[in-house]
């Protein structure tokens, strides 16, 4: 019996190399051709500059969906499929304003409305400023001291965090729900220091949340050299007065559409490995680290496995989502369709959305047991610098209740230190891309969904 034992274990251990081996022969065939013969960065291109941006309910937006099915069925897409959805149609209208008044030297601010903001009376407001360097600053103030006036969030962003993915979460409900929180002190207006690490004077838009019943109020952000000149105003004259203009609305939801396609697997097509980025960007810009990129990240996976004739066991199918920036309708869309489906099981769902740099690794939200699982991959990713796989996180906004059907949800992780230096600016433009990281975020991200179609989880 021990010696069988021992040989079994033999056995066991040369299978094992030999997959192993096996394995990192196919990953290093995805990444040569991706790094040789990838389209992903012509596509993002032709998204970039033919469609540009493009917010959910927009011309863009529609444009978008069309180049999308375009690409997918070009590049070898099985089944390519719109799903419908209701999306919301927010438009950021005339050139906002916000400048001091009365000042001996006026000054503008470099301003954008926040995503889903009303806009302020047709011919724009006055009145007193007060700023607030955090939240908790806001929430301890006195209605008194706040009523009629503008609210400014001078919060800087944490610099101090590595991940700046930490710093925008401890940010975001400075956008999100602050509008409301001044509001709820009657606040008539409230502006805020962009969301971002960078010292330029490019604002970041992205949406706020009004709470239901309580009285919105129009909000923007400035950008961060005219958030330090609007603090400066503040402090060389007390009861500075600000002019504050906007005319965006939001109009009716409209019909638009996911955009997907896929590989079927070839021995169990019922066991479906969902990968994707959104469709939708802000209205600024040319949407391309946000989420261009992660377009054409999960494209070129299509593209790779069909131009190396890899068949894979379980299906692949790549999601274009929807309005992921103002409202998530198309990961609803897609989540409800997953989860009426009866033949169909998601193992597991990957979505890049933190801009094209170079692949760090993954953050993997399962159960321990399939972690440990994926965890065992990690070596075949060390060569390209892309081993980083850390338990736990949503995989991104789209796919993350997914996980509610035993999905893996997988969020790509590239190096994100200047991500939020364009993020949701008219900054985030094609030539902010580069080709060589970009690619070899694609050929990571097709090397990672080969393992779970070869392997399942
Ligand atoms: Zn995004």
């Amino acid at each position: 019996m021990k010696s069988l034992n021992g040989l079994g274990f033999l056995l066991f251990t040369a299978v094992t190399v030999a997959n192993a081996q096996n394995d990192s022969t196919i990953i290093k065939s995805i990444f040569t051709h991706v790094l040789e013969k990838g389209s992903a960065y012509d596509n993002l291109k032709t998204l970039c500059t033919e469609v540009g941006h493009r917010l959910a309910g927009s011309k863009g937006n529609e444009k978008a969906v069309k180049w999308g099915e375009v690409y997918l069925r070009k590049i070898g897409g099985e089944n390519v499929f719109l799903q419908s959805c209701m999306v919301p149609h927010w438009v950021r209208g005339e050139k906002e304003v916000l400048k001091t008044v009365g000042d001996k030297l006026p000054k503008s601010f470099s301003i954008l409305a926040l995503g889903n903001s009303v806009g302020t009376e047709a011919n724009g407001i006055t009145a007193e400023v007060i700023m607030f360097k955090s939240m908790d600053e806001l929430k301890n103030a006195s209605e008194a001291t706040i009523k009629g006036k503008i609210v400014f969030m001078n919060v800087p962003f944490n610099q101090a965090n590595i991940s700046t993915g930490q710093s925008y979460g401890e940010g975001y409900p400075v956008r999100a729900n602050g509008p409301s929180i001044a509001a709820k002190k009657g606040a008539i207006a409230y502006t805020m220091r962009s969301l971002s690490s960078i010292a330029d004077d490019f604002p970041h838009t992205g949406a706020l949340r009004y709470e239901t019943g309580v009285t919105q109020i129009p909000a923007c952000a400035l950008g961060n050299v005219s958030a330090d000149n609007l603090s400066s105003a503040l402090a060389n004259s007390k009861n500075l007065k600000l002019y504050f203009k906007q005319t965006c609305k939001m109009y009716e939801d409209v019909p638009s559409y996911n955009v997907m396609a896929e590989i079927r697997g070839s021995e169990k097509p019922n066991e479906v490995i969902v990968v994707g980025g959104h469709l939708d960007s802000w209205d600024v810009g040319q949407g391309a680290h946000d989420d261009g990129t992660g377009l054409v990240h999960a494209a070129q996976l299509i593209e790779t496995m069909k131009a190396l004739g890899i068949k894979p066991k379980r299906t692949i199918r790549v999601v274009f989502f929807n309005n992921e920036e103002n409202g998530r309708a198309g990961g609803d869309a897609y989540t409800d369709l997953a989860k009426n489906s009866k033949e169909e099981t998601c193992i597991a769902a990957l979505e890049s959305d933190g801009g094209g740099f170079t692949p760090r690794g993954f953050n993997i939200g399962t159960t321990m047991e399939k972690f440990d699982k994926m965890k065992a991959w990690e070596p075949l990713f060390k060569n390209y610098f892309a081993n980083d796989f850390s338990f736990g996180g949503s995989g991104g906004v789209d796919i993350r209740d997914l996980k509610d059907l035993g999905a893996a949800t997988i969020g790509f992780e590239g190096d994100g230190q200047r991500y939020f230096d364009l993020h949701h600016t008219a900054n985030d433009t094609f030539d902010k891309v580069n080709k060589r990281e970009l690619h070899l975020g694609a050929a990571a991200i097709a090397s990672l969904v080969w393992l779970i179609s070869e392997y399942g989880l």
